[in-house]
């Protein structure tokens, strides 16, 4: 974890607080607006207009018409450069994004400006590149001599980016840097408790040459924004991160128009070190693995299988380093992890800790909050739980790991599929037949080998079973914002 940067005036005013609708900020029709929280303090540092209904109509318009409009008719070396242009003046503007994404989501300054800027960036550099290259195929048919078939990757039409407020700017960018390079145009809603760096997203497209109406912005609550953009008839297509639960009222929503839909859900990924293991660098890789960025991540390495072997030494590194982690505020240079998003997820995650205990687990180190303000928990190592246990099962989403003992290959492979989730998974070993091994053996989107939380623009990322549907990233992910067209042409004379 390397937070330490240092850090800006916290205070200084903040530039959009509006809407985004086809290019201009815009107050919402009812005139709503919603308050918006420093999670380190608890405290209101600004308020942002609430987008209803009637804002989602008029933002659909808006893309509808860019998309029919001036988005189809650029070239796509055109888009290319475009897009490229946005992922400069991400890079241009980092220490102002950074300020903002850290008083909106609480994360370390140092994080946000040289992990998520950069991450975000990196996407619509490379997303960029793919605007030249969605191709089709010909294809030899046995129907007869006389015919020319060919595929055509064709844009959907409109995209609704659903987003949390773990990774608000980095997920955003996973989804609106994908959608525009095919072509799509784009409306975006951020979570609500973190809606100010999609803003700033939106303004620098502008200032990028991205035609007004390409991406849109609205900010609000997930049961009334969000319902309203899944429902409606006029998006062909949601892609959202989140909850298995909200994936799932998504899905119901999104089936009127049959919308497409990508899903990238919850997880509760194991992370397996065998005895032959660097000990040493799987210690390392396993706090950050579940630590970064306050366990708000949906890949954190939240189960933990250690071989009895070499258990208590891993253990004993493992809580040292837990320890040691400075958890503050995100604009103290010297934090190295920051607090919960919200008041209402530092609920949810202080009932895990309550459970753990009642269920007879025993927090190695933590436990409970830091401070008496904000929404601080301590990095928290439970011992001695059971399978059944809720952390074990669960999605806790906080800086909470639960630690299990095994002997075997196949016991630890059992325990670590034994789950509804299948988003990640991490394998620690010196023995390459066996990383190989366990790694086919997964039932998740992604393994990690000696290394954890390794993410790129270029990797495909996203979940087997209620992790999700669909994947984010790499070229793969340009068939979530496609549509495959044949054409199959008579030649016969
Ligand atoms: P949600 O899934 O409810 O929120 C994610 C996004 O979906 C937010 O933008 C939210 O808006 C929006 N949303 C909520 N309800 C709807 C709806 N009916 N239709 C459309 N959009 C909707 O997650 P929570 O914030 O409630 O977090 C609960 C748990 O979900 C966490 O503790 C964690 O376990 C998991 N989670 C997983 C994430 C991941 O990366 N996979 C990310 C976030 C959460 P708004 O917030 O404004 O209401």
């Amino acid at each position: 974890m390397n937070a330490k940067s240092t850090a800006p005036d916290p205070h200084a005013p903040i530039e959009h607080t509006q809407l985004l609708i086809d290019g201009k900020w815009v107050d919402a029709a009812d005139g709503k607006k919603f308050d918006v929280y420093n999670p380190s303090t608890g405290e209101v540092f600004c308020q942002v207009a609430e987008a209803g209904p009637d804002d989602v109509d008029r933002a659909v318009e808006a893309a509808r018409a860019a998309f029919n409009g001036p988005w189809s008719q650029m070239s796509p070396l055109e888009r290319s450069k475009k897009i490229w242009r946005l992922a400069e003046l991400i890079e241009e503007n980092a220490a102002e994004i950074a300020r903002i994404e850290t008083l909106d989501q609480g994360k370390p300054y140092g994080i946000s400006l040289h992990s998520d800027v950069p991450s975000a960036a990196n996407l619509f550099y490379y997303m960029s590149g793919w605007a030249t290259k969605i191709e089709g195929e010909t294809i030899p048919v046995s129907a007869g001599n006389g015919f020319h078939v060919y595929t055509r990757r064709e844009a959907l039409g409109v995209v609704a980016c659903i987003v949390p407020w773990n990774f608000p700017l980095v997920i955003a960018a996973w989804k609106v840097a994908p959608a525009l390079a095919a072509g799509n145009t784009v409306i975006l809603k951020p979570a609500e408790s973190t809606p100010l760096t999609a803003l700033m997203l939106g303004k620098l497209a502008l200032e990028a040459g991205i035609p007004a109406g390409v991406l849109n912005v609205l900010p609000g609550f997930g049961a009334r924004t969000g319902q309203a953009l899944t429902e409606h008839p006029g998006i062909d297509k949601v892609s959202f991160t989140g909850s298995t639960a909200t994936g799932g009222r998504i899905m119901d929503a999104a089936k009127g128009n049959m919308k497409r839909v990508t899903l990238e859900l919850g997880g509760k990924s194991a992370n397996i070190i065998f005895a032959d293991a660097d000990i040493k660098k799987a210690i390392k890789g396993s706090s950050d693995g579940i630590f970064f960025n306050a366990g708000q991540a949906c890949a954190a390495g939240s189960r933990l299988y250690v071989h009895e072997d070499v258990y208590d030494e891993f253990m004993a590194g493992l809580t040292e380093m837990a320890n040691n982690i400075k958890v503050g505020d995100g604009f103290d240079p010297t934090s190295e992890i920051g607090p919960l998003a919200s008041q209402q997820h530092f609920d949810r995650v202080s009932g895990y800790l309550r459970d753990g205990v009642d269920q007879g687990g025993r927090a190695l180190t933590g436990g409970g909050r830091v401070g008496d303000k904000g929404y601080f928990v301590a990095p928290t190592i439970f011992t001695d739980v059971k399978p059944q246990d809720k952390v074990v099962k669960e999605e806790i989403f906080g800086p909470v790991v639960v630690a299990i003992k095994f002997r075997d290959e196949q016991e630890v492979i059992d325990m670590a599929n034994d789950s509804p989730y299948g988003l990640a998974g991490g394998v620690w070993t010196s023995d390459v037949a066996r990383a190989h091994r366990v790694a086919a053996a997964f039932k998740s989107g992604t393994v990690w080998v000696n290394c954890y939380g390794v993410f790129d623009p270029a990797m495909p990322f996203g979940g087997y079973k209620m992790s999700g549907w669909g994947r984010e990233m790499g070229h793969e992910v340009l068939h979530a914002y496609t549509e495959l067209k044949t054409v199959c042409v008579n030649t016969y004379s």
